[in-house]
């Protein structure tokens, strides 16, 4: 389907195009948006961003001011529905300063529609915000996404600064000033090589020592990047094991099924009783096709998502085409239905997957068994994983399905732990779904 091409820029005070008219645009998307680009104070071991300073050889890597109002312009001014996110990471967003972002809350405050809903998130490595910062993020109410790894030794494994020292002090200073104006946060953990064995101990050390209630959990998949693409089937020392990450996450389920459901959010477990229950999950990576998540590089380039920021993924300049012009492309829709098409038999025919949906397609660069390429290189991971929580989120889906909390799984896995120790049980009559 050819898109309208209402051209840009627009005279002063033209509205710009809606969703409903550009064919094909989707009816809600997010933009990450980079304003430092790749630059960033840290120095982590594993960070696939940093090679991508490559792509810009020579640049200052900040957002001016015209590109930021262009931008926000245009983001709001895409959405039909009255939710917009405006979500900034890096790199490490905080570079750019306080002022930048000042000038953006002020800029999104003139620029909405009357009834637009506005979230500000940001996602830092924390180690900049002091007490000016936090006040700031809690007066506009930014949900902040900090980056720990878990406990000290496990967090500075990777999380090293400019020097190579660690970040682990730094970090918890940033996030004691949120929590003391009051400031909605949240963790991005990555499972590597150095944490993957350690699943219950860093969930413990997020819930029980930082009070975390919503939690994030990123496999590290990484490839040598010369030029800034991942090139090869080999992955780094550094990356998660193709079945870490599945022990991991195991590990952490075990917990949080017995204890947490209902009080602590992890994304992975949330998005995946969505695919149980038949419903679209929160997670990208799990979904069927995807597209609707891309990244605005500082100087106004817009890629087909964060993990695609290459050359042969860039849809335009937002200088030149209008966001929602390159989000409803034909590139972009191809992009996204790809994740579903070039599935490899193997994974057609897999039994998990509607939960599984072959991972992101940045990381497909093993083989299946019978010698098929595009085979995710978590796949045992995932097997794993969606194997064994298989009983816990069919009792989860039923009492849902009636209209229940999914949180009485808990007391069905006291029964179920009971009965498999020889220890006497209550009855509390069928559980949800017949499953005891
Ligand atoms: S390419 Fe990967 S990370 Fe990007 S939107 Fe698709 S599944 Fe998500
Ligand atoms: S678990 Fe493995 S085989 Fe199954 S869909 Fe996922 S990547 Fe494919």
């Amino acid at each position: 389907m050819a898109t309208v091409d209402l051209g840009f820029p627009r005279p002063a005070g033209l509205p710009g195009p809606r969703p409903g008219d550009v064919s094909g645009a989707p009816p809600s998307f997010h933009v990450l948006a980079k304003p430092t680009g790749a630059i960033c104070n840290l120095d982590c071991s594993y960070c696939f961003f940093l090679s991508k300073e490559e792509l810009y050889p020579g640049s200052g890597f900040r957002m001016s001011d015209d590109l930021l109002t262009l931008y926000l312009r245009q983001l709001l001014e895409s959405h039909a529905g009255p939710d917009v996110t405006v979500a900034w990471q890096g790199g490490e967003p905080t570079m750019m300063g306080l002022d930048f972002f000042r000038r953006a809350v002020d800029l999104v405050a003139e620029l909405a529609r009357p009834g637009q809903r506005v979230e500000h998130t940001m996602q830092t490595n924390g180690t900049l915000i002091d007490d000016q910062w936090a006040a700031f993020l809690a007066e506009h109410d930014f949900l902040v996404g900090i980056s720990i790894d878990g406990p000290r030794e496990l967090h500075d494994a990777y999380r090293v600064d400019k020097g190579g020292k660690p970040t682990f002090d730094r970090v918890i200073r940033g996030l004691d000033r949120l929590k003391a104006h009051g400031v909605r946060w949240n963790v991005l953990t990555t499972v590597h090589r150095a944490n993957e064995n350690h699943g219950l101990e860093v969930y413990l050390f997020l819930r029980d020592d930082l009070g975390t209630e919503f939690v994030q959990l990123i496999p590290i998949v990484e490839r040598p990047s010369p030029g800034g693409i991942p090139t090869g089937d080999q992955v780094t020392e550094r990356s998660v094991s193709p079945a870490g990450y599945g022990r991991f996450l195991v590990e952490v389920f075990e917990e949080w099924v017995r204890r947490d459901v209902g009080t602590v959010y992890v994304q992975m477990f949330d998005s995946t009783l969505a695919s149980f229950a038949g419903v679209p999950g929160s997670l990208c990576v799990h979904s069927e096709t995807c597209g609707t998540a891309v990244a605005l590089e500082h100087n106004g380039d817009l890629y087909s998502c964060d993990h695609f920021v290459e050359p042969d993924y860039l849809l335009g300049n937002i200088r030149q085409r209008h966001l929602l012009e390159l989000i409803a492309s034909p590139q972009q829709q191809a992009f996204g239905n790809a994740k579903r098409d070039s599935l490899p038999a193997y994974c057609r025919a897999c039994d998990v997957r509607f939960a599984c949906h072959g991972g992101c397609p940045k990381d497909r660069f093993t083989m299946t068994p019978d010698g098929e390429p595009g085979l995710h290189y978590l796949c045992q991971s995932y097997q794993d994983f969606f194997r064994h929580v298989d009983p816990a989120m069919r009792v989860m889906t039923a009492a849902l399905r009636s209209g229940r909390d999914a949180d009485e799984v808990m007391a069905w896995v006291e029964r179920r732990h009971r009965r498999s120790a020889g220890l006497a049980v209550v009855d509390q009559g069928a559980a949800p779904g017949g499953l005891v």
